[in-house]
C-alpha cells in the first residue's frame, strides 16, 4: 500500500467512505477513542464495577479495560455484570435475523462497547495489538444473511450502521 497516514507514516488501512488512510498507531488510537466514547455515552461502566466480558470479542474489552480503565478499579469476574462484545457486524446481523424471523420486538439496545466498530476494523485492531479473538460460529442461515448484508454494505456503505440505528429507534418508541 503506497498511501500515507496524515502523520507521515505508511498506511495499513484506508477507510473508503472517509477517503482517509491510517497508519497502525493512528488507526489503533482512533478505534480506542471510539470504544471509550461508547463506554461513556452509553454509561456502560462505573467506578469499582465488577464486570464479566462475554462473547467472541471479549478479549478486546479486557485489553481496553487494562489499558485505559486501571484507575477505575474495575474487577473482571464471572460473577460481575455482563458486558457484551458484539461489533457492528454482529449487531446488524442479529437485527436482520430477528426481522427475518418476525421477532422484531426482541430487538434491544445492546450493552457492547464495540457496537460502533465494524468487524473488519476490529480484526485489524486485534492483529495490530496482538489480541487473540475467538472464532465466530455462524449457522447456514446466518451465513446467508451475512452475505446479503456484506453485499449491501459494499454497494451502499453505512447500511449496517443504518440497520442498528433503525433498531434503536424502534426500541425507543
Ligand atoms: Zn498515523
Amino acid at each position: 500500500m503506497k498511501h500515507k497516514c496524515n502523520c507521515g507514516r505508511g498506511a495499513v488501512f484506508i477507510r473508503k467512505y472517509e477517503g482517509r488512510a491510517y497508519c497502525k498507531v493512528c488507526f489503533s488510537r482512533q478505534i480506542e477513542r471510539k470504544i471509550k466514547s461508547t463506554i461513556r455515552n452509553d454509561d456502560l461502566l462505573r467506578k469499582n464495577d465488577r464486570i464479566n466480558a462475554i462473547g467472541y470479542n471479549s478479549a478486546v474489552i479486557k485489553f481496553i479495560l487494562k489499558k485505559y480503565f486501571q484507575p477505575w478499579d474495575l474487577q473482571v469476574s464471572n460473577k460481575g455484570k455482563n458486558i457484551k462484545s458484539e461489533d457492528a457486524d454482529d449487531l446488524s446481523l442479529e437485527i436482520f435475523k430477528s426481522a427475518m424471523q418476525g421477532n422484531i420486538l426482541q430487538i434491544k439496545k445492546t450493552n457492547s462497547p464495540l457496537r460502533h466498530i465494524p468487524e473488519n476494523e476490529l480484526l485489524l485492531y486485534s492483529k495490530i495489538n496482538k489480541i487473540k479473538l475467538k472464532k465466530k460460529k455462524l449457522n447456514r442461515f446466518e451465513k446467508n444473511l451475512k452475505k446479503i448484508l456484506d453485499d449491501l454494505e459494499q454497494k451502499r456503505p453505512g447500511t449496517k450502521y443504518q440497520i442498528q440505528t433503525f433498531a434503536e429507534r424502534l426500541d425507543n418508541e
